[in-house]
């Protein structure tokens, strides 16, 4: 056997048992504080509530191992199992050739994947989202909406493909670094037109005009420099009972999104603090961050790739037979993950901070009492659990735990920090 077989296998095995592990001690944890409300919510979330986070917690576990379980069979039969040859000899039957068949392969392997996540995903809304009072997606929508990312996902996917496609046969031996100038000119692209071409094929963005929220969202805008033309409320209640509220785009795109199932349980202070959080990670350059390290990791990613295409034990020892350039790339996007779940921890703790940076901000400019009153609701109304496993969660969230958060918040509260 090669090292490669031997090494994915080990690789494979250790992350589906330490996914297996995380999640028994998600469970276990919350399960085990089950019968109280921890005292940082005492009085606030009824006892009622907090066992149903529990029972909601422990069925999304669930749900997550039977999904990785899958999944990790699925990547098996896809390498080993010879898959990815198989994909390629049905794509090769219908009589298409050339760059375009390249693209149909790399297409197919990953309609094969959304085929086999479809019933877990229509599980999770009409099972598990249903079970819960979560659920408010209709069939037709949810046919929909798979119609409508597949088809976004066949028409942009399929461009990016092609085009890395033509540059790996076409730009000579530094292909990977042209590539990658490629990806990452469409990554930035695409979160631009992201939020004003391609959100609104899902939902309506609507302007958010409270007239009693109007004075003080745009006293909070201008202390912050930002325009009030950029926050919108979008019609989350379609789908779901689940309430948020979010940040995307980039340059003149960017953008604060409520969903309306948050918008209607906060009070306008409330509100003011939650927008104060979200500008906050416009304001304290969290996006250019992240984008930064996402285009050194993709340039790692790609020298990596234009090494790995020089070496033809790669793509035999994964289980192809029948090598191309379009098997290169489906084997480093299937298997790469296989390894770099390991720095999970990294990102997450860095995306708690950024979290907790921005609580700051929102204490500094809006008001910290609001704001933990904005997340007491948002957990109690989202069934969040309020006890993750320490561990799970410093592994796992990208958001700090709620006792924590809160406390932090309650704390600067207590100092003064409400003070406009
Ligand atoms: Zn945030």
């Amino acid at each position: 056997m090669h090292w490669l077989t031997f090494t994915f296998l080990c690789a494979l095995a250790l992350q589906l048992a330490v996914r297996i592990w995380f999640s028994r001690r998600q469970t276990a944890f919350v399960m085990a504080h089950r019968g109280e409300v921890p005292p940082a919510f005492a009085g606030v979330v009824p006892l009622a509530d907090h066992a149903r986070a529990a029972s909601y917690t422990a069925a999304k576990q669930r749900l997550f191992v039977l999904d990785s379980a899958l999944g990790a069979t699925l990547l098996l039969w896809l390498t080993l199992g010879g898959g990815i040859d198989t994909v390629g000899d049905w794509i090769g039957r219908t009589g298409v050739a050339g760059r375009f068949k390249e693209t149909l392969h790399v297409l197919g392997v990953f309609s094969v994947l959304g085929a086999v996540g479809l019933p877990i995903a229509a599980y999770r809304t009409f099972g598990l989202e249903q079970r819960f009072g979560f659920n408010r997606t209709t069939p037709l929508t949810f046919a929909l909406d798979t119609l409508k990312g597949w088809t976004l996902a066949a028409v942009l996917g399929g461009a990016l493909v092609a085009l890395v496609l033509w540059v790996m046969a076409s730009a000579g031996p530094r292909w990977w670094l042209v590539a990658w100038a490629a990806w990452s000119a469409v990554s930035l692209l695409l979160m631009v037109a992201w939020p004003r071409f391609i959100a609104p094929l899902f939902n309506r963005f609507s302007p958010l005009d409270d007239a009693s929220l109007r004075e003080r969202i745009e006293a909070l805008l201008t202390r912050c420099g930002f325009s009030a033309e950029r926050v919108f409320v979008i019609d989350g209640s379609r789908r779901s009972s689940h309430g948020n509220a979010y940040f995307t785009g980039l340059g003149r795109e960017k953008r604060v999104v409520f969903f309306d199932t948050l918008l209607s349980t906060l009070s306008p202070g409330q509100i003011e603090s939650v927008l104060a959080h979200e500008l906050a990670h416009f304001k304290l350059r969290h996006i250019p961050q992240r984008l930064l390290v996402s285009l050194v990791l993709s340039l790692l990613g790609f020298a990596l790739l234009g090494w790995l295409a020089e070496r033809s034990w790669f793509q035999a020892a994964l289980g192809v037979t029948n090598p191309s350039n379009a098997t290169l790339l489906l084997l480093f996007v299937l298997v790469s993950p296989v390894f770099t779940w390991v720095a999970a921890p990294i990102a997450s703790g860095w995306s708690r901070r950024h979290e907790f940076e921005a609580d700051a901000f929102a204490a500094r400019h809006s008001s910290a009492g609001d704001l933990a009153d904005a997340l007491v609701k948002l957990y109690r109304d989202n069934a969040s659990t309020l006890t993750p496993d320490p561990v799970y969660s410093a592994f796992h969230d990208s958001h700090p735990p709620p006792a924590e958060r809160i406390a932090k918040l309650r704390s600067t509260f207590a100092d003064g920090g409400a003070a406009r």
